[in-house]
């Protein structure tokens, strides 16, 4: 239970200074005086009626605003993903071999998601991108949980493996693979449940990865498609807090602060990282990052890309044959998952 906030009356908080004084003497003489006088103002109301009980919306006008940084203790339970399903999923996903955009195994992955998602609202966005390397069909799945209040969260996690790397036995594992599965493992927690917050949108984006380079206009294709649909039809604006997981499954965790994130949103999921104990794995360094989060951000929407971009010593296995199920650990997932889902719900109170 939360404790309840009591402020007992004005009275007694005088009473208190007035017993306990610290101070120079001419200056507790003054403090005296001003509390007999405060005193005498505060008594005159509550002499016919000890017992006062205060009203909220009183309390609430006397009581200084509280910033959210040092908000009231929160004793509502964490909330837990089951972790090894998750590393179960991760697995699956990874032995689907090379998931590159236009490819049989990418399309065997879409279908698995959407069996997944069998009896949610899922709308697919599904388009042709223009590249470098030729035409290729992107596909972004979103599945949709309604919540009661105004606003979205939305959560994304790209599918896609590397086109340049598609014939060097690239798995992508950590990259892609955690992604896919934790949103996987997401569906789960928040389907059937009736949400008594904000919606919350999942979306398995596509095309994360570039076909050549990392550029602008070589990356984040179905982001940035997303981005653009997004804004004409007015979803944007109604979009709360948008957050990025990718790469999360690593043993060795150390999320970055990824500096390209609205600050709020990322001290938001570093308290939700303490409430957990998880801290320690949380923004040990900082650096501006680009993710599917980078069209949003550009747009101003609320964005914090959720990643550990020290994968391996000098993160060596990152986009190599070694980004394999071996480097990885149920338990990174487990402090991911449980801290996304906790700042979900620390989202919808605010
Ligand atoms: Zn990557």
């Amino acid at each position: 239970m939360k404790p309840p906030r009591t402020l007992r009356t004005t009275k007694e908080n005088v009473k208190k200074d007035l017993r306990e004084p610290s101070g120079p003497l001419w200056l507790m003489g003054l403090l005296y005086l001003l509390g007999i006088v405060t005193l005498v103002s505060c008594s005159r109301g509550t002499d016919a009626q000890p017992t006062v009980v205060v009203p909220p919306q009183v309390e609430a006008r006397i009581t200084p605003p509280t910033p959210p940084e040092v908000a009231v203790p929160d004793a509502a339970p964490l909330p837990h993903i089951d972790s090894k399903r998750a590393f179960q999923y991760t697995r699956e996903v990874t032995a689907f071999g090379p998931r590159y955009m236009g490819s049989e195994n990418h399309k065997k992955l879409e279908r698995y998601i959407i069996d997944h998602l069998k009896g949610d609202e899922v709308e697919d966005d599904a388009f042709t991108a223009d590249t470098v390397e030729g035409k290729f069909p992107v596909r972004n799945l979103i599945a949709k949980f309604p919540g009661t209040k105004d606003g979205i969260i939305v959560i994304f996690g790209h599918y896609d493996t590397n086109y340049p790397l598609r014939n060097t036995g690239y798995v992508g594992a950590n990259d892609g693979g955690s992604s896919t599965a934790i949103l996987l493992e997401y569906a789960n927690q928040l389907r059937g449940k009736k949400r008594d917050g904000c919606s919350v949108w999942l979306v398995w984006t596509d095309g994360e990865e570039a076909v050549k380079t990392w550029t602008d206009t070589d990356s984040v294709y179905g982001a940035r498609h997303l981005a653009e649909k997004w804004e004409k039809d007015g979803t944007l604006k109604k979009i709360k807090a948008l957050m990025v997981m990718d790469m999360i499954a690593d043993a060795d965790l150390n999320i970055d602060r990824n500096t390209k994130g609205a600050p709020w949103l990322l001290d938001l999921i570093y308290a939700a990282a303490e409430r957990g104990g998880y801290q320690s794995h949380f923004y040990a360094r900082q650096a501006p990052i680009e993710d599917d989060h980078v069209p949003f951000f550009n747009r101003g929407v609320p964005s914090a890309d959720v990643i550990d971009l020290d994968y391996g010593y000098n993160n060596v296995f990152h986009h190599t044959p070694q980004d394999t199920m071996d480097k990885l650990s149920p338990k990174s997932l487990e402090i991911v998952g449980d801290t996304i889902l906790e700042s979900i719900r620390m989202l919808d109170q605010r």
